[in-house]
């Protein structure tokens, strides 16, 4: 089910970014800690109450030197493509602007749900700065303090009361969810329709918040699919959707409700680090990964050259060395028949559950042949493992104490679970939990 997404609006400085950062706390990302990948995020997952959404920062979308009302034109028709509700911020301590109010009109013509904060309010006491945005007929203005974090509940309390009702989790586990990732002009297009040329697929509206995004079922030898509606597939034409914070937010949304992302590179073009980031994302969200080496056609190619793409790509994508590459040609259609066995077996790992006694017995025998790590003299103590999750396969290891487990050790751990149970296409996750 797709969580309910809210976007923050508003003129440059007011403060969106210090408040995004404030609502998503201190969640960390796996993928920024890699080189190459951008640390300025838009798009975010938060929690408030125990109910989770997203957020989006349209402030950091860059749409290149375009004068302000430009800009914010640009901004809101993101916001009202992408978010269930808009917060507007504005400045307490500057007022009402002319350019907050064409933003106003702007969205109050979208019927979207629309939340005002005004921001820099550090001083409760100076609340009555806020009376002069009743005149922006947006409602009850909210005054925050995005730097000292106030107000920020009453705002969120505004926003939840707008976000759609929460349907009932209905758990399709007999359909797999795919999406295809990647920067513009690798195939992703020309993929899709090659895939789907000869099924007959209906194309639904997905239930839930995303309005405009368009899924595609069909079913092939008795596997129910869905492939879901990603950045660049459907071209709109509108000038933001080519800037690469665009894509890379649409991505992140498909990602989400997928099982299976697939990674698709332009073999024509090599590996670029647009297209790691975009890798990073898929891993970091713990979906099944299948990387798809597309335009294998147009290659020039001898008995080497697909032996050594391949390495290039584990260089490159380190962290996915469990993901299995394809290389195929939406044009020729070569290997792509080859794609649904990979998609199946991928999601099959991504879900699957092994059983604790077995999965003791590997992680002891591991154990026993290369001895758990010291750390200050102190020796990690492994307990007992058990898998606690699926989607992705994940496995507690109760022990002495967590700090001691380090990185080079739950990777020795993951090889040797993976050459017991295979996990091809699946990220695993292993965590340290204190044995009580
Ligand atoms: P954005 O361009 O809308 O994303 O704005 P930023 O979040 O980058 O903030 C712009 C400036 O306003 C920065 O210097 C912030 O430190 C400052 N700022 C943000 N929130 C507050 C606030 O609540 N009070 C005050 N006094 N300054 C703030
Ligand atoms: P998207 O932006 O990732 O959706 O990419 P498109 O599907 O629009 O394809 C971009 C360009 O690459 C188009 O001109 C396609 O005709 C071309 N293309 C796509 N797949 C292949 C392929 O397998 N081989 C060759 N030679 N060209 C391809």
């Amino acid at each position: 089910m797709q969580k309910p997404v809210l976007a923050i609006v508003g003129r440059p400085n007011v403060g969106k970014s210090t408040i995004f950062n404030r609502i998503v706390g201190d969640r960390v990302s796996i993928v920024e800690d890699m080189p190459g990948v951008t640390r300025d995020r838009i798009y975010s997952s938060a929690e408030w109450l125990n109910r989770e959404f997203n957020i989006i920062d349209t402030g950091g979308i860059e749409i290149g030197d375009e004068p302000l009302l430009h800009l914010m034109r640009q901004q809101a028709e993101v916001a009202i493509d992408e978010a269930d509700v808009i917060v507007f911020l504005a400045d307490g301590k500057e007022g009402v602007t002319a350019a907050d109010e064409e933003v106003a009109k702007l969205l109050h013509r979208s019927k979207k749900p629309i939340v005002l904060g005004v921001n820099k309010i550090d001083n409760p006491e100076r609340k009555d700065l806020i009376y002069d945005f009743y005149s922006l007929g947006m409602g009850e203005p909210f005054p925050v303090s995005g730097s000292h974090g106030i107000g920020l509940g009453d705002l969120l309390d505004a926003v939840f009361s707008h976000f759609p009702e929460q349907p009932e989790e209905e758990e399709d586990d007999e359909t797999i969810r795919f999406c295809l990732i990647g920067r513009p002009n690798v195939g992703k297009s020309s993929l899709v329709n090659a895939i789907l040329g000869k099924e007959r697929v209906i194309v639904s509206d997905i239930a839930g918040t995303t309005r405009d995004a368009i899924d595609s079922e069909f079913t092939r030898e008795g596997q129910k699919y869905t492939i879901i509606d990603t950045a660049g597939m459907r071209k709109r034409g509108k000038v933001y959707e080519h800037t690469e914070k665009y894509s890379v937010l649409r991505a992140l949304k498909a990602i989400e409700r997928a099982d299976v992302v697939c990674v698709v590179l332009n073999a024509e073009e090599g590996i670029i680090e647009q297209d790691k980031k975009v890798a990073g994302f898929a891993h970091e969200a713990g979906k099944a990964v299948i990387i798809i080496v597309n335009k294998w056609d147009a290659v020039e190619k001898d008995d080497k050259t697909l032996r050594e793409f391949e390495q290039k790509i584990r260089d490159h994508f380190l962290y996915l060395s469990y993901a299995p590459i394809l290389f195929v040609s939406a044009k020729t259609k070569q290997r792509l028949h080859t794609l649904y066995p990979l998609i199946n077996q991928v999601a099959e790992n991504h879900s699957l559950r092994v059983q604790t006694n077995v999965l003791n017995d590997v992680i002891m025998d591991a154990v026993a042949m290369n001895p758990t790590p010291t750390d200050n003299g102190k020796r990690l103590k492994i307990n007992y493992a058990t898998q606690v999750a699926i989607k992705p396969p994940t496995i507690a290891l109760f022990v002495n104490d967590p700090e001691l487990l380090h990185f080079s050790y739950r990777r020795f751990l993951e090889n040797k679970v993976r050459e017991t149970f295979g996990f091809i296409g699946t990220p695993i996750r292993i965590v340290a939990r204190k044995k009580n």
